[in-house]
């Protein structure tokens, strides 16, 4: 299956599961229910190639009365369980939820007022979530019917805090999931900012700049009426570039009669941070630099692949070429380019132009430097064969779940010895415990890509206090932040036992950060 719709996958197969015949091995998207249905630990229990409706039907009875009764206090399955039926059928935020449970699980055993007050339950229910319709009149003069949302998931320390995401699969537990990501992420950040996310099922993909504008400016009518410079300040996010900020900034102004920081990603005239463009890019390299030098090595000549080709992808591919070393692969939804030769600046402006001007697919890639291979997307295949290439470190820059189990071996296989995500949870679970079991160095995406956020911070400051610095110096701050991101992860590891695994440091020290505030700040 391919990454694509592995978030999309479980959902409309519960019926299949319930009427269909129990010998029948569960289909690709039955058994993504499967997985998400079942805790990381469980799943070790019942080797893949038994999964049909009747082995999960009898092996989910059996770990029913087990989670019951042997772990029947405040234990991992009770919590889970719980904030699973809750959620019903969201996959992707149970699935985010799950990951750093996991990982924090000690520190609240640990923490008897984390239990006791409740903090994981709390943090994993929006202290917000507000739908909405999106109306708007397309080139044709027909109406077209959208939904918004924003997720305003935990202020403990700060206003809320993340990007807009517009795109067809946008939906509440995306959107949740990105949220409860966030707030760990912007905590590790070291700025008071709290979490939040929202966007809307609308595909700029195809649409005029005047489409774009006109749903802009309706999607900015009711989120106007939730958000503020000191309440809950929106970025970008897949979907949501310069254009999209520009336009939805604009309709702010007008509606609201003030000019303020309401949004971060504006343009550098009226606004914006210098570096705020460049900056996910180019602190997920940092990040990955930092790694690197735990071993004394570098990236100078390492083989980089790289997924994505929009606003992440390209100012790593920017970066990583700064540092010496070479990238080799891009991709959107349609498919990815393997360039041997090595994708570099000339090539890199190509698909800068192609992606934000043009707005082209990356196929046009090959079109104009041939001796590159592009490959169709392969939705029915059970890998990304983007992961198959040769190379030293991944950076996953497009989506969630882009690297599955077979992907993370496939890597492996290929020599590659790093990964740090660019998206947000482009790794299933059980992909990264490939990674780590076989001693990969994985960054996640709540540590590694928080430089985007980090600069939007900055962006705040700047705009609050009027006071606009240079290029280099907001580059130095984002280089130090990435750095003291990267020495939280390691040394809040090393305190839990874990160490070494950016993944738990991360989880951890997010988590301590936020709940002490929340405990400073009583029962809201
Ligand atoms: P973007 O500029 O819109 O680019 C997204 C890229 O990913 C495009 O190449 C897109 O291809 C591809 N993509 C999107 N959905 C896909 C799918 N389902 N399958 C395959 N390819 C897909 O977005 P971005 O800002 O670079 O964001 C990329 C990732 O980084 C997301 O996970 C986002 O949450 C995360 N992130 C972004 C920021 C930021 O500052 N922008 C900060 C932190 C994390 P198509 O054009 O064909 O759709």
């Amino acid at each position: 299956m391919t990454k694509e719709n592995v978030t999309q996958m479980a959902k409309p197969e519960v019926s299949k599961i319930k009427t269909g015949s129990s010998l029948k091995v569960l289909s690709d998207s039955s058994s993504g229910l499967y997985e998400a249905s079942l805790h990381q630990k469980e799943r070790q229990f019942l080797p893949k190639q038994y999964w049909t409706i009747g082995t999960y039907r009898i092996f989910t009875k059996f770990l029913k009365s087990l989670r019951s009764t042997k772990y029947n206090q405040m234990s991992s399955s009770n919590i889970l369980d719980k904030i699973q039926q809750r959620n019903p059928g969201e996959t992707e935020f149970y699935q985010a939820v799950e990951e750093v449970y996991e990982t924090v699980e000690k520190v609240i055993e640990q923490n008897p007022q984390y239990q006791k007050l409740k903090i994981f339950e709390r943090m994993t229910e929006p202290e917000r979530l507000i739908h909405f319709r999106v109306n708007w009149v397309d080139d044709n003069g027909e109406v077209q019917v959208n939904r918004g949302f924003r997720v305003q998931m935990n202020s403990a320390i700060g206003p809320y805090k993340g990007g807009l995401r517009f795109h067809p699969s946008v939906n509440a537990s995306i959107l949740k999931f990105l949220g409860f990501e966030q707030i760990f992420k912007n905590a590790l950040t070291g700025l008071p900012m709290g979490g939040g996310k929202g966007g809307a099922d609308f595909d700029p993909k195809g649409k005029s700049d005047g489409e774009v504008m006109r749903f802009c400016q309706s999607f900015m009518g009711e989120l106007s009426k939730h958000i503020g410079n000191r309440l809950d300040i929106p970025a970008g996010d897949i979907g949501v570039g310069g254009r999209e900020i520009g336009y939805m900034f604009g309709a702010y102004k007008k509606m609201r009669n003030e000019f303020t920081g309401v949004l971060t990603g504006k343009g550098q005239g009226w606004g914006g941070s210098l570096v705020r463009p460049e900056a996910t890019g180019y602190g997920l390299v940092y990040f990955a630099q930092n790694m690197l030098a735990e071993n004394n090595e570098a990236l100078l000549g390492k083989i980089c692949l790289v997924s994505g080709s929009g606003n992440v992808a390209q100012y790593a591919m920017k970066k990583i070429l700064i540092l010496g070393g070479k990238p080799v692969t891009a991709s959107d939804s349609s498919g990815y380019i393997y360039d041997e030769e090595g994708i570099n600046a000339e090539k890199l402006e190509f698909i800068m132009d192609l992606k934000n001007n043009r707005r082209g697919r990356i196929s046009e890639y090959v079109e104009k430097y041939p001796s590159a291979v592009f490959t169709p997307a392969d939705r029915s295949a059970d890998h990304n064969p983007i992961w198959m290439h040769q190379a030293d470190c991944a950076f996953p820059c497009a989506t969630q779940n882009e690297i599955n189990v077979a992907d993370a071996h496939n890597l492996i296989k290929g020599g590659v010895k790093l990964l740090a995500e660019g998206a947000n949870m482009p790794t299933t679970s059980d992909a990264i415990n490939v990674l780590l079991d076989n001693g990969i160095a994985y960054a996640p995406g709540k540590a590694s890509n928080a430089g985007g956020v980090a600069t939007s911070g900055l962006e705040m400051v700047q705009n609050y206090s009027g006071i606009y610095w240079t290029r280099d110096e907001v580059d130095n701050k984002l280089k130090q932040i990435m750095k003291d991101i990267h020495d939280t992860c390691l040394s809040a590891a090393k305190q839990y036992g874990m160490e070494g695994n950016y993944q738990a440091g991360a989880n951890i020290a997010g988590f301590v950060k936020v709940a002490d505030a929340m405990i400073a700040q009583g029962v809201l």
